[in-house]
């Protein structure tokens, strides 16, 4: 464990703002510390403080971070469902169509593959977890590299990078974001998805939300300045919600609450026991230094599945 400033301003001034108690990620690899979020008092962004060591943080993801039951055919026709919205979104904003992805921590890759199968993509992907990595090669033959991201480890470029729910997990997130635009190709675009801070939290949603593998937490305006940190100019941010996804889960239909926030509230609400995070972002986001471009979509949260009714 190592006490660390902030990892988007370096500021060593914060605010205490979640305790973990027994952590269940810390406790399948064996680590019985505390870990605690504070918010930083100069730039906002929230990060865990005392941090996990790199390996600490690595040996999460390479064997234990999913467990067998979250794999069933539950785990895989939801993920179908989310990609197929997750591409729908992208593809009607991103004018490469069809192009060359590189999805980093991509799971078994079914975003890939539905790209490749459905829309003609190239694609490929990193993933640390054996597992997930294995696979997506050996059950859909894609060209998932097993292992942490490195842009030196790329021999290709991409037109579009995507992290779905990652960039909360880096140790060094503006970092990380270097690297992407190192192995993006020039008007290429960028696409990713993490929890908004700024989500109204109900339920038990502050448990998962400062899970110990989740070292920074952003808000649109702090995820905007570590991307503008890392030589990314700000195009255009959006918000929404995902109750509607929610719902179509549990296979009820929503009004468009888009436009009206309180009313969306309400609902989520009524939602308490599934602990929705209710509101997403997008941000398009272009490459200021260079003649890269890029764009960032977030979409914020969907992993209400994971959420069980309070008892
Ligand atoms: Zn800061």
């Amino acid at each position: 464990m190592k006490t660390i400033c902030c990892p988007i301003c370096q500021s060593r001034r914060s605010l205490h703002l979640w305790s973990h108690g027994r952590d269940r990620f810390l406790m399948r690899v064996g680590n019985r510390n505390r870990i605690r979020d504070v918010v930083c008092s100069d730039c906002g962004v929230a990060y865990a403080n005392p941090q996990l060591e790199t390996q600490e943080i690595e040996s999460l993801y390479t064997g234990f971070y999913r467990e067998e039951d979250e794999l069933g055919d539950s785990h895989f026709a939801n993920k179908e469902r989310q990609a197929h919205d997750r591409i729908g979104w992208l593809l009607a904003r991103c004018p490469l169509n069809p192009g060359r992805m590189l999805e980093i921590g991509c799971s078994e890759g079914t975003l890939l593959r539905q790209l490749r199968d459905d829309h003609g993509w190239t694609v490929s992907g990193f993933e640390p977890n054996s597992y997930s990595a294995r696979h997506g090669l050996e059950a859909w033959q894609l060209d998932i590299e097993p292992g942490f991201f490195r842009s030196e480890r790329c021999t290709d470029k991409f037109d579009v990078v995507t992290l779905i729910h990652v960039i909360e997990h880096l140790p060094d997130p503006t970092a990380f974001l270097v690297e992407i635009g190192r192995v993006l190709n020039n008007g290429g675009y960028f696409f990713f998805e993490t929890p908004n801070m700024e989500s109204p939290r109900v339920g038990r949603i502050s448990a998962d939300l400062f899970a110990a593998p989740h070292l920074v937490i952003f808000s649109p305006q702090t995820i905007e300045r570590a991307l503008r940190k890392a030589g990314f100019e700000l195009v255009a941010l959006e918000s929404t919600h995902n109750l509607r996804g929610l719902a179509r889960w549990r296979g009820e239909q929503l009004p468009d609450h888009s436009a009206k926030p309180v009313q969306a509230l309400r609902t989520a609400l009524r939602y308490r026991f599934w602990a929705v995070r209710e509101f997403q972002y997008f941000a398009t986001q272009r490459l200021k230094s260079s003649l890269v471009q890029a764009a960032i979509f977030c979409l914020g949260e969907q992993r209400y599945r994971q959420f069980r009714p309070r008892r």
